[in-house]
C-alpha cells in the first residue's frame, strides 16, 4: 500500500513551502509549488529533490494544465521518489509488478465468479420453468398432477377416470 496516498495537501499556513525552505529562499505568495509541497512535506520534497531535482520537478508539475492534474502529478512523483528512497536499484518497479500481478489475479477471480454466477442464474431459470432450454426439453420437469393436469385439456378423461375410481 502506498504510504503517501491520501495525504493532507493543505497550504503552507503562512510559512515557506518545503521547496523554498529547502532552497533557502523566500516563499512568495505566487510560489508555484507551495500548494503541492507545504512545509510539513519536507521529507517528501527531499526524496523528490534527490530523484528529479527542483527544475525537473517544477517542469513535470507545470506540464499539467489543471490544479487537479498538478496535485496528481505531485502525488505520483512523490510516490515514485519515496520508493526510490526505499529501494535505490528498483524503485517502484517491484511495487508496480506486484500490483499488476494482484490485478491479473483479481481479474481472473472476477471472471470465474461471473461465470459461476451466470451458471447459477441459468439453473435458477431452469428450475423456475421460465426458460426453455435444450436440457429442459430432453428431460422434462415432473410436476404434481394437481397443477399440470388441471390445465391440460387432453387429461380431462384421465382426470375424470381418476375421480370416478376414487368415488367408488
Ligand atoms: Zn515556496
Amino acid at each position: 500500500m502506498c504510504s503517501v496516498r491520501g495525504r493532507d495537501w493543505g497550504m503552507t499556513g503562512g510559512g515557506a513551502c518545503a521547496v523554498c525552505k529547502h532552497q533557502r529562499r523566500k516563499c512568495e505568495p505566487n510560489c508555484e509549488l507551495a500548494a503541492y509541497f507545504p512545509a510539513h512535506r519536507m521529507n517528501d520534497f527531499r526524496a523528490l529533490h534527490l530523484v528529479f531535482g527542483v527544475a525537473n520537478l517544477t517542469k513535470l508539475i507545470k506540464a499539467n494544465a489543471t490544479d487537479a492534474g498538478r496535485r496528481r502529478a505531485a502525488e505520483t512523483l512523490t510516490w515514485e521518489a519515496r520508493w526510490r528512497e526505499r529501494d535505490p536499484s528498483e524503485g517502484c518497479y517491484r511495487e508496480v509488478a506486484c500490483l499488476r500481478r494482484d490485478n491479473a489475479a483479481l481479474r481472473a477471480d472476477n471472471a470465474a465468479l461471473r461465470r459461476q454466477l451466470a451458471e447459477h442464474h441459468q439453473l435458477l431459470l431452469l428450475c423456475s420453468g421460465d426458460m426453455p432450454a435444450p436440457a429442459a426439453q430432453a428431460m422434462p420437469v415432473v410436476c404434481p398432477a394437481t397443477t399440470r393436469a388441471a390445465h391440460d385439456p387432453s387429461n380431462n378423461n384421465r382426470d375424470s377416470n381418476v375421480n370416478t375410481s376414487n368415488a367408488r
